[in-house]
């Protein structure tokens, strides 16, 4: 047997939603990946700016999301950890833990665009190969030079979390951009509203 593939997808999941399980289950299909990680981050550095709902909540709604789907898992190694969440920490956290397995790093194509600033990415490049997930059309910027890199396409999907919060706080309906376990969850633990 090789060595177990394994997906590394990290977000703040404030709520998770259709595109980022979309996203997940299709780079888990087109790179034969045995497990795709959705790593709930703890603090974001990436979005100071905002009250982000706590981490346990978000670990409800991923959990509630991948219940049932093979080989997506939540993940919870960055809100153990504790303090604000750097890829290059948690790549490594899972290197020790799962010396044997190939690590592949899934961002959305808006994130490739901005993955030079951040924290130690030169050791987040040599720990994993990096998957973008975009739609079509969508070429590498000049700043992802010397990645291992494969580009998975999907459909575009313009869900986000943002427009979903702002869905939830004005009543409208969330169905069918969120899974409905999680709008469960969101109603029982009264999240944005
Ligand atoms: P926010 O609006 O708060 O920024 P978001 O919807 O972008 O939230 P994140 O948790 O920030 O969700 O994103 C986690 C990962 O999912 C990122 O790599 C992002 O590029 C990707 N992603 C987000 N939305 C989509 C989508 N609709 N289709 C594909 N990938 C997505
Ligand atoms: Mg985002």
């Amino acid at each position: 047997m090789g060595a177990s593939r394994v997906g590394v997808f990290g977000g703040t999941f404030d709520p998770v939603h259709v595109g980022h399980l979309v996203a997940a289950v299709n780079a888990r299909h087109a790179l034969a990946l045995d497990r795709v990680l959705m790593v709930v981050a703890n603090a974001p550095w990436q979005k100071a700016d905002r009250t982000v709902s706590p981490a346990p909540d978000r670990l409800a709604m991923v959990a509630a999301a991948v219940e049932g789907i093979p080989g997506l898992e939540a993940c919870s190694l960055e809100i153990e950890r504790g303090g604000p969440s750097y890829t290059a920490d948690t790549l490594q956290a899972l290197r020790e833990q799962e010396p044997g397995s190939e690590l592949f790093l899934m961002v959305g194509a808006d994130l490739a665009d901005e993955l030079h600033t951040w924290e130690r990415i030169d050791a987040v490049r040599k720990e994993a190969t990096l998957v973008v997930v975009n739609r079509p059309g969508w070429t590498p910027p000049s700043t992802l030079v010397g990645w291992r890199m494969q580009a998975v396409e999907i459909p575009a999907l313009s869900i986000s979390s943002t427009d979903l919060r702002a869905r939830a706080a004005d009543g409208r309906p969330l169905d069918f951009l969120i899974p409905a376990p999680v709008v469960r969850v969101i109603r029982d633990r009264g999240l944005y509203a």
